[in-house]
């Protein structure tokens, strides 16, 4: 199967360095149907003030790419901080590929964002570990950033394979080089974990690398 990325720019937002950082989600397109990767911001005021976000809606930059919400027949949470999940419920209609150690996670610690991503009725597909989600497209358990956090690997059809690491590591720098002491704040919540996890993606050997929170892709 042909499996196709494409970038979405959500939002902008100040990043823990004090520059500004892209919020970027990801649709894959196959033959009969679309995937979203992470569904960009949302949540209460004062955190998009406090983050200074610039906030597109989700349906203006599938828009660019010719495609409504309903076009999105599933969507995967990398994990569920609130520039991650914070549109999901633009999707009602679409099951959330979650960790199921996240889902706990984010409801204990982040109960304000219930109405972004556990609004009534949502339908979560809740994964413990590596998991197929459709023929090319499949996640593998990333913890460190989040307990609970996953990257998305994409087998393009062609011999070649993406990685979608979500907040596994913020920028190239911390994918690069995983020991350097330098850890941006809120990278890591457990270090140990963390680093492993950067181990796992390179042992999927991806010939591309697409981040959450930086235009420039890793080519190995
Ligand atoms: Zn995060």
């Amino acid at each position: 199967m042909t499996l196709e990325i494409r970038r979405l720019q959500l939002a902008t937002l100040q990043g823990v360095d004090g520059n500004e950082w892209p919020v970027h989600g990801f649709v894959v397109r196959f033959t009969g149907g679309a995937a979203l990767v992470d569904t960009g911001v949302g949540g209460p005021e004062q955190w998009l003030t406090s983050w200074r976000v610039v906030n597109r809606s989700v349906a203006a930059a599938l828009d660019e790419l010719d495609m409504t919400p309903g076009d999105i027949g599933l969507v995967i949470n990398t994990h569920l901080h609130f520039d991650h999940c914070g549109q999901n419920a633009v999707f009602k209609h679409a099951p959330f590929y979650v960790q199921r150690s996240e889902l706990s996670r984010a409801r204990t610690e982040s109960p304000q964002l219930t109405g972004w991503f556990d609004f009534m009725n949502a339908r979560f597909e809740l994964l413990d570990g590596d998991a197929d989600v459709l023929p090319g497209l499949r996640v593998i358990a990333t913890p460190g950033h989040t307990v609970g956090h996953q990257s998305v690997v994409v087998d393009a059809g062609d011999g070649t394979c993406d990685v979608l690491i979500g907040d596994a590591a913020y920028q190239p720098r911390q994918y690069l080089d995983p020991l350097s002491d330098e850890l941006p704040d809120g990278q890591a919540s457990d270090v140990t974990a963390w680093r492993q996890s950067l181990g796992r993606i390179r042992s999927v050997e991806p010939d591309r690398v697409h981040f959450c929170h930086h235009t420039d892709i890793v080519h190995s």
